[in-house]
């Protein structure tokens, strides 16, 4: 791992922000490699930074969201708007690989240099998703993009943390699957501010958007004045329903600036962030703890039955703090 002393910040951070794709992307591998310079980075970058809207999108694999990304891309791209693409894959370990991936399957904007597209893998990285993503997010907002689509694969939790990251979330569905019942399951209808029901022309794609708009009349968000979630469809290999999905996407983001909510999604944000970067320092002192000191002994003498377990935690916190 490169050490904090080679990486010139001031140069790299002035670099991004000017719109280099390398020096944006070398940011982001900092972010994947938890790099110590990271926070004179992240220092550099924060006063540059909060202009961007977050847009997170997902839905289980093959529902269409590399699609569907393209086609919202292109959208803002004739809007004239720099766009950011990160692609979280909370399920594989980092690999240099799924850059590559991305490329390709993003292939109409790999050239285009207004448009930053990057993967990152979050299994195994201290943190993960919630550790890691926000400060990617950043290194993309602090470059000047305009919007920012995260893209995640909905399984277990990271549609819910993908939504806290998120200024708006979009939660694309498919007809059949059952995917309406799976979406209720999973809380997405709780935290899907735009639900886009896409491959519309398959079979079933009325139902779909019938069910869920039903489930989503019965939820909590019926009451006057509240946000009442858009559901759209989309074929996004044509490129049909772009401007019925984007006319939603506008409608949520003016909705935030004018509620105030923005403002407190973004602060509930910066908490989590904070926290996770809590969370990671203090699980690597306990790394350091069960190599060196306290750790090894206050267990041995919990084990002899000299120390009950939580004032060896107490203690083992002391030492942390
Ligand atoms: P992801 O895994 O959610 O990112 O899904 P992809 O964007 O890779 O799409 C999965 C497959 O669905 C690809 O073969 C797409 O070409 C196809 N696809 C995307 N949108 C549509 C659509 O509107 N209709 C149909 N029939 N296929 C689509």
């Amino acid at each position: 791992m490169r050490s904090r002393r080679d990486v010139d910040v001031p140069t790299l951070v002035e670099s991004a922000r000017s719109g280099a794709p390398r020096a944006v992307a070398r940011l982001i591998s900092l972010v994947e490699n938890a790099d110590p310079a990271l926070r004179d980075v992240m220092a550099a970058l924060a006063p540059h930074t909060g202009r961007a809207w977050i847009i997170g999108l997902t839905g289980s694999p093959g529902v269409g969201k590399s699609t569907t990304t393209t086609m919202l891309v292109r959208a803002f791209r004739e809007r004239g708007l720099r766009v950011g693409v990160l692609a979280v894959d909370p399920t594989s370990p980092f690999s240099g690989g799924a850059l590559l991936g991305d490329r390709i399957r993003m292939g109409d904007h790999v050239l285009d240099p207004e448009v930053y597209i990057r993967s990152m893998a979050t299994r195994g990285h201290l943190g993960g998703l919630a550790w890691a993503t926000p400060q990617a997010l950043r290194v993309l907002d602090g470059a000047g993009c305009d919007v920012i689509v995260v893209e995640t694969v909905g399984v277990g939790q990271s549609e819910i943390e993908i939504a806290a990251l998120a200024d708006t979330t979009v939660v694309l569905l498919a007809p059949g699957m059952g995917d309406g019942v799976q979406a209720a399951k999973a809380g997405i209808l709780e935290v899907g501010d735009v639900f886009v029901v896409n491959k519309a022309d398959r079979d079933g794609a009325d139902a779909t958007v019938r069910e869920l708009r039903h489930m989503i009349s019965l939820g909590d968000r019926t009451e006057p004045g509240l946000w009442r979630p858009p559901v759209v469809k989309t074929m996004a290999d044509r490129g049909e329903g772009a401007d019925e999905a984007l006319e939603g996407l506008d409608k949520h983001w003016a909705r935030l600036q004018e509620t105030g909510e923005l403002r407190e999604r973004r602060a509930r944000r910066a908490a989590r962030e904070v926290e996770a970067i809590v969370l990671a320092r203090l699980r690597s002192r306990m790394g350091d703890l069960s190599r060196g000191s306290s750790l090894p002994e206050v267990a041995d003498q919990v084990v002899e039955g000299t120390l009950d377990p939580y004032t060896a935690a107490d203690r083992v916190l002391t030492e942390l703090t």
